[in-house]
Order: C-alpha cells, then sequence, then structure tokens
C-alpha cells in the first residue's frame, strides 16, 4: 500500500518527548519558550507562541483584531472547513472568494468586491503549502484599512519572493500567520499551532489568552523568590501547548531543510512524469513562489470520474484523496447566502487529485503512482 502521507518522526522525537516526561515539567515549561524561540528564528518572526492547533491559533488571530459578533471576514471557501470555522467561533461570517485555479490559492482580483462597511479582516490561505499572491493581497489589504491573517497551516519552509529576496512564510508577512503542526502538515507534534505576529501587544494577548487569561505565566511563578499571586483580567481559553509536544517540535525543526528538500525533489519529479499523461496537469508554482508541497494536487484530464479515478488507484493499492473541500457545499454551511459563484473552488474540488508525497517516498513508489495513474485513466 502506498499511503498519501506519512510523518516524518523517528527516535530522536521519541527521545526527546521520554527526555521532557522524566523532566518533571510536562507543560507550559522550557522546552515550549525554546520551541517558540527556535521557530520564531526559522521563519524570520520577533514573535511566535505555540498553542494546541492552528484551528485556536486562527481564533486568537482573529480575536486580536477584535473581529467579533456581526463582523465578516474575507477569505476562500477552498480550504479546510477550520479557515471558516475559526471565523464563526468569534461570531462572524465569512464571506467567500473565490481561487485561482493554478495555484488554488486566494484570487485577488476577487476580494475587492467582497469587501462591505462589516469586513473587519481577510483571511487568505497558503493552500497546500502554495504561497498566496502577498504581493497582490498586501496593498488591497491597505488601501481598505484592513488586517490580513496568514493561515499558514500547511506552509512551514515555504517561501516567496518579495522585496528582492527570498523570505519563508510567517515572518508574517500580513499582520498575523497561524500555523498547524498535525501529522497531515510538513512538520509534526501530534496536534500543535504556532502564531507569528511583529506586533508585541498581540503576542502578550495571544499568551494571556492561551492560559486561561492568568497575569503570570507558570514559568515565571516557578522561578520567583518572591511570592506570586496571578489574577486574571480577561477570560481566557485553555489552548496550551505541551512541553512534550515542543520538544517533539524541536527534533522537528531540525528535520525541515531535509524534508523541504526532499519534497521538492518528489515535486519535480512528479512533475516530469506526468507529462507523459495526456490532459493531466501538474499545479503551478508561479516564479515568485517555492512551495513546501505539503500536498500534491494534480487537474485530472476533462470529463474523468473523479470518484472512480481514486477507487481504481486504491484498488491498486495507492491511497489518493479528491481535492480541497469547498466549505460552502458543506451541510454546516448551508444557511449561508453564498454572494459570488465559486466555479473555480468547485472545479478544483470535483476534478482534482492529490496524489501521495512523503519525504520517505522513494523514486519507485512514485514511478508506480504515476503509471497507474496513467493506466487508470486509459
Ligand atoms: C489543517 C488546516 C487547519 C487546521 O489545523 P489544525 O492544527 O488541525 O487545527 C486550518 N487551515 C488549513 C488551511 C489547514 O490545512
Amino acid at each position: 500500500m502506498i499511503p498519501l502521507a506519512v510523518p516524518m518522526v523517528g527516535a530522536a522525537e521519541a527521545e526527546a518527548a521520554a527526555g521532557v516526561v522524566l523532566s518533571g515539567w510536562l507543560t507550559q515549561g522550557p522546552e515550549v519558550a525554546a520551541f517558540e524561540a527556535e521557530f520564531a528564528a526559522l521563519v524570520g518572526a520577533p514573535h511566535a507562541c505555540a498553542v494546541s492547533n492552528c484551528t485556536v491559533a486562527l481564533h486568537l488571530a482573529l480575536l486580536a483584531l477584535g473581529v467579533g459578533q456581526g463582523d465578516e471576514v474575507v477569505t476562500v471557501s477552498h480550504t479546510f472547513i477550520a479557515s471558516a470555522n475559526a471565523i464563526r467561533q468569534c461570531g462572524a461570517t465569512p464571506v467567500f472568494v473565490d481561487i485561482l485555479p493554478g495555484t488554488f490559492t486566494m484570487d485577488p482580483g476577487a476580494v475587492a468586491a467582497a469587501i462591505t462597511p462589516r469586513t473587519r479582516a481577510i483571511l487568505c490561505v497558503h493552500q497546500m503549502g502554495m504561497p498566496c499572491d502577498l504581493a497582490a493581497l498586501l496593498p488591497i489589504a491597505r488601501a481598505h484599512g484592513l488586517p490580513l491573517i496568514e493561515d499558514a497551516a500547511c506552509a512551514i519552509g515555504s517561501e516567496i519572493h518579495l522585496d528582492g529576496r527570498w523570505q519563508r512564510i510567517g515572518a508574517p508577512h500580513g499582520d498575523i500567520a497561524c500555523f498547524s503542526l498535525h501529522p497531515r502538515k510538513v512538520l509534526t507534534v501530534g496536534d500543535g499551532g504556532v502564531i507569528t505576529t511583529r506586533n508585541l501587544e498581540w503576542d502578550r494577548l495571544f499568551r494571556l489568552w492561551r492560559q486561561h487569561g492568568m497575569s503570570v505565566p507558570d514559568a515565571a511563578r516557578h522561578q520567583s523568590t518572591r511570592v506570586v499571586v496571578e489574577d486574571y483580567p480577561t477570560t481566557g481559553f485553555n489552548y496550551r501547548l505541551t512541553d512534550v509536544q515542543a520538544a517533539i517540535g524541536r527534533q522537528q525543526l531540525k528535520r525541515l531543510p531535509w524534508i523541504i528538500e526532499r519534497r521538492r525533489d518528489l515535486a519535480d519529479n512528479y512533475r516530469a512524469l506526468l507529462a507523459g499523461i495526456p490532459g493531466v496537469r501538474p499545479p503551478e508554482e508561479p516564479p515568485w513562489a517555492r512551495s513546501n508541497w505539503q500536498s500534491y494536487c494534480v487537474r485530472l484530464p476533462r470529463g474523468s470520474d473523479q470518484r472512480a479515478v481514486m477507487q481504481a488507484m486504491l484498488d491498486r493499492q495507492i491511497a489518493t484523496r479528491r481535492g480541497i473541500m469547498c466549505i460552502h457545499m458543506e451541510p454546516a454551511y448551508a444557511d449561508l447566502p453564498q454572494r459570488a459563484p465559486l466555479p473555480a473552488s468547485e472545479q478544483a474540488r470535483d476534478q482534482s487529485l492529490l496524489l501521495p508525497l512523503f519525504p520517505q517516498m522513494t523514486a519507485e513508489m512514485q514511478a508506480e503512482v504515476v503509471t497507474s495513474l496513467r493506466e487508470v485513466l486509459l
């Protein structure tokens, strides 16, 4: 069986986790602090705050920007449902715009028309690790006085060429970026998330909110030689990352350069191999973007039966997935009035296929995937 994805974890992560267990300090301790510092340095961000997952990272990002009841947030439907759920969690309404069919990312040309007096923020998604066109989105956000949140759940290690140089996603280039550390992403700690920002005050709020609104972090109280009594200036949440996860995360960060190199080699190889199948289109990578290829999504030839192709691949022991979901087509969002048609999003969902891609994948496995796809499509 060739699976869709396999997390790149091993003895280094197991030993790091064991070390934390034996240390006796299991959450909000030195490993979380070290992981945050290393993560911030890696993406070039002044501040990185570790939380339980990317969904709560998005929730806190929206709260920091003051998104609340009655507000609207412009985002894409063609994304994992968590992007919109986080908006609803704030009492706000997602307003969906279409995507660019080549890269599966937010169409900057559609954003201005979706902005109303109730719009409070723009939430773009670096879908499957492919950077959004930030050079186009940032001026639109600025022109309307709106903050830009980057859903970078899939985009650790992805790069964008801006201001004359290559930069990692997460600096952030918008106001706040949110990452996921779920096993389906490029790095994982089981479940985890990171929020990056240049704004010290927002970073302070994230730290307050993730820990029940408690004014004194555990580490500060632990290290104090004087009695410290905390207070609770605001209503918070329990959105903590544990030290066990953070220790695993530090090992994952060390692996990142190798993982990215492998994934890019595999993507290049797919592109070359797929050129031999008529009608199959590989994903586009604009000259200003370098994806981490969290997922590899190909367009099927016109008229292909997506489900039948997936079943035939599965019968050949190869896992695939349909293209990214469309939130507006899910029952949970059926009550949301649809303001504009989203043809590119719907086509991407129904006419594309995710192929297996993971660092441990061999050239033989890749050849088998492409040979099978060719046979299935004939
Ligand atoms: C995976 C994903 C999320 C949710 O991440 P969790 O860490 O599972 O909460 C959010 N947005 C996008 C685009 C994702 O792919």
